[in-house]
């Protein structure tokens, strides 16, 4: 340890030789700061690149200003102390790193080697040292440690490689993203675990592609070892030496899997329908499109079918919402299972269901596909608490025969639908040219009924009841006819339909209620001989809460007597909801109206509830009387309806009747009432109560005597 002069002046240890002009020089022009100073840390000498280094404009400015190195210079004063301590143990001081103050306060890092100067006695004369600037050096150090950092908690997953595709490094991320140890990776060929593929040539790959554009970015499916499956995110960049010589590439990934899961979601979200997990009306339309556009070149037919449960809204507003789900799960479970693999079955809205058929044959045919998607809602549906059965209407259209884009096929199908729904007992519809044209009447029969209403443009019609046993007419049922403005006469079948859907059938039924009653009064004081007058309700106003007290209210108002009355109602009207339809029947019954089963046979002939319904008449639909004089079988159904209404006590009514051959067949079955053209057409009040006096006055014999 080299000794430290008691109290040596600094001029006296430092004997400064102008012989040594030759290394003068160096000291002047060096790049590195050098100095002297005393063991007290007071300068010596110092060269003009270290008063450069400290910020001073020279070497004298330095030695006058730099007067207390612990304080003045280093950051941090302890370094002096640091400094001194290792001179006094060692005599030398090598890489001493320090932070310090230049002179106008900013700071930079230095490195100083330095040792002490001994005279011949060992005793100190002063120190004397270099010093380097090494802020650069420090400010990359301290960014690759950030960077190690940043490398080793960063989330995604870092793999370097180099040019050889051997692993160099690989941070914790990676690992914990692949489930690879760091010890399978490094020095190795890199790994990811991409599902099915032969991964050393995956991987190699996409370095080639990454380094002939720069980078190469993509999703890969990956399995770590313990079999997980996982979505990775992986770009690859590449590390390239000053001739563009790729060195390393990097390969970052990021475990995507809960995105994708997310992503998945709202795709599924935006394509299905989350009632019935079937493509929603929106995919749909991308797939039928998507159809097309495959059935061109290969001249191939589509179809599509357009279906609509019946009585939806009715079974959904009685039986509630759960049970309107439960039945619309079951009828998305139905089609998909009538229904190929290749087919696509979706639901387009509320209770309307769309397929499309893309692989049929030219011939095939439309009424062949509607038969087997009704053949699947020929059981009942179990909803909660009841069972219950539910008929499509359907409507198919073609491609390319009826449209060629999706839209169009779509539209078309709508209205074969709607059609359907519009015509009764039948169940399907092939799209025709025509319906286009019918469609736009509907808007327009929809815009002129609300005023129809106010203009009061509905007349009634009435049609005799006639008695086979007694060859008389007993009664007349009344049937609305709307006076167009356009002079037209417009049918009910036409109208109230758009009535029921519109809400304006509240209005209609009240009216015609009113007229029917006030007209059947004023006939009874005229003294006409009818002993009854019907009159039909729809669905929606039988389903009214109002209905029972609109009818006591009327027939106060009119005076007409109760059992004067008949209300004819279609089953479709209360099967839905039984219990609800038999309490309000009953209720019309306790008025003292009497009550009719209108167009039976068509709807779902519920015989099992029929006993349940306080009725009094049966009126067996005219498609069946239509066939009845050719037709075994509907000979036989009119034979178990008149049997059956016979043994529950109702009395049976044939509608539209319009043979000599079908009142035959009719009597013979003993059907006692009837209703037709053969007897009598619709006609107006005059001209119906006319018709009733001259039948009184000659009576007409319709049938041959038995
Ligand atoms: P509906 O109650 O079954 O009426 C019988 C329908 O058959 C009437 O058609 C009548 O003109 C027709 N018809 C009668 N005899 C024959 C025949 O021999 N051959 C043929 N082919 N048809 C015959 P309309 O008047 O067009 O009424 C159709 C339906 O509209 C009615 O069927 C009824 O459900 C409904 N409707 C009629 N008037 C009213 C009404 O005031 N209110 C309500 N809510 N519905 C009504
Ligand atoms: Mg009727
Ligand atoms: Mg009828």
């Amino acid at each position: 340890m080299p000794k430290t002069p008691p109290d040596a002046t600094e001029t006296e240890v430092f004997p400064v030789s102008d012989d040594d002009g030759r290394y003068r020089s160096i000291f002047e022009n060096a790049v590195e700061g050098i100095y002297q100073t005393t063991v007290h840390g007071g300068y010596l000498r110092v060269n003009p690149a270290l008063a450069r280094m400290y910020g001073y404009d020279s070497p004298d400015r330095l030695i006058a200003g730099l007067t207390n190195i612990a304080t003045q210079l280093y950051v941090d004063p302890q370094r002096r102390d640091d400094f001194a301590d290792a001179m006094a143990r060692d005599g030398v001081v090598k890489d001493f790193e320090a932070q310090i103050y230049r002179r106008d306060g900013s700071t930079i890092w230095i490195e100083e080697n330095a040792r002490c100067v001994q005279d011949s006695t060992g005793c100190i004369l002063y120190y004397e040292g270099m010093v380097t600037d090494i802020s650069a050096r420090k400010a990359s150090e301290e960014q690759i440690r950030l960077l190690a950092t940043v490398f080793e908690s960063v989330s995604d997953g870092i793999l370097v490689i180099d040019r050889e595709l051997i692993v160099c490094a690989a941070n914790p991320a990676f690992t914990n993203i692949t489930g690879l140890l760091s010890s399978d990776l490094i020095g190795q060929a890199p790994r990811l675990s991409v599902a099915g593929f032969e991964e050393r040539g995956l991987i190699e790959r996409i370095c080639g592609l990454a380094d002939e554009t720069g980078h190469w970015r993509g999703e890969l499916g990956c399995v770590r070892p313990d079999y997980q499956p996982f979505a990775a995110w992986v770009s690859v960049t590449t590390v390239r030496d000053p001739d563009g010589k790729t060195e390393f590439f990097v390969l970052a990934c990021s475990d995507i899997t809960d995105r994708k899961r997310q992503e998945d979601r709202i795709r599924y979200q935006a394509n299905f329908d989350a009632l019935t997990n079937l493509p929603n009306r929106r995919f749909l339309h991308e797939q039928l499109d998507q159809a097309i556009r495959l059935a061109i070149p290969e001249k191939k037919r589509l179809a599509v079918a357009f279906l609509d449960l019946d009585r939806f809204k009715q079974i959904n507003d009685s039986l509630g919402h759960r049970a309107g789900d439960a039945l619309l799960k079951q009828v998305a479970r139905r089609l998909r299972s009538a229904s190929r693999a290749t087919d696509i079955v979706g639901r387009y809205g509320g209770d309307e269901f769309v397929m499309i058929f893309p692989n049929i044959n030219n011939n095939f045919s439309g009424s062949f596909l509607a038969e087997k998607l009704l053949y699947s809602f020929s059981d009942p549906f179990q909803l909660p608490e009841r069972e219950l059965f539910c008929a499509p209407s359907i409507g198919i259209a073609f491609y390319p025969d009826d449209a060629d884009t999706a839209d169009g096929l779509i539209r078309c199908a709508d209205l074969a639908m709607y059609h359907t729904k519009r015509s009764g007992p039948r169940r399907y519809t092939l799209f025709s040219e025509e319906m286009m044209q019918q469609s736009s009447r509907r808007l327009d029969i929809e815009h002129d009924l609300r005023h129809a209403i106010q203009r009061d443009e509905f007349v009634m019609h009435y049609q005799s009841k006639f008695d086979f046993e007694t060859g008389r007419v007993v009664g007349a049922e009344g049937l609305v006819r709307w006076n167009h403005p356009s002079g037209a006469l417009i049918s009910p079948g036409e109208f109230i339909p758009i009535a029921e859907e519109t809400g304006l059938i509240a209005q209609i039924g009240e009216l015609t209620l009113r007229k029917v009653c006030e007209q059947a009064q004023a006939w009874r004081k005229a003294g006409l001989p009818l002993e009854g007058i019907a009159v039909n309700l729809s669905p929606r106003e039988f389903h009214d809460s109002r209905i029972v007290q609109l009818v006591r209210t009327v027939l106060d108002e009119t005076g007409l007597p109760p059992d004067f009355l008949e209300l004819e109602l279609t089953e479709g009207a209360m099967i839905v909801d039984i219990d609800h339809a038999v309490d309000t029947l009953r209720r019309l019954k306790s008025i003292g109206v009497r009550l009719a089963i209108d167009d039976f046979g068509t709807g779902y002939s519920s015989l099992a509830y029929l006993k349940r319904f306080p009725i009094d008449t049966l009126k067996i639909d005219r498609s069946f009387v239509h066939e009845v004089a050719s037709n075994a079988t509907d000979t036989a159904i009119i034979d178990t309806i008149i049997g059956l209404a016979s043994s529950l006590g109702f009395s049976v009514v044939a509608e539209g009747v319009e043979t000599i051959e079908q009142a035959l067949v009719l009597r013979e079955h003993n059907c006692r009432y009837a209703q037709g053209y053969l007897i009598c057409r619709p006609l107006p009040a005059a001209t119906f109560a006319e018709s009733i006096q001259d039948a009184a006055r000659h009576p007409r014999q319709v049938l041959p005597e038995r």
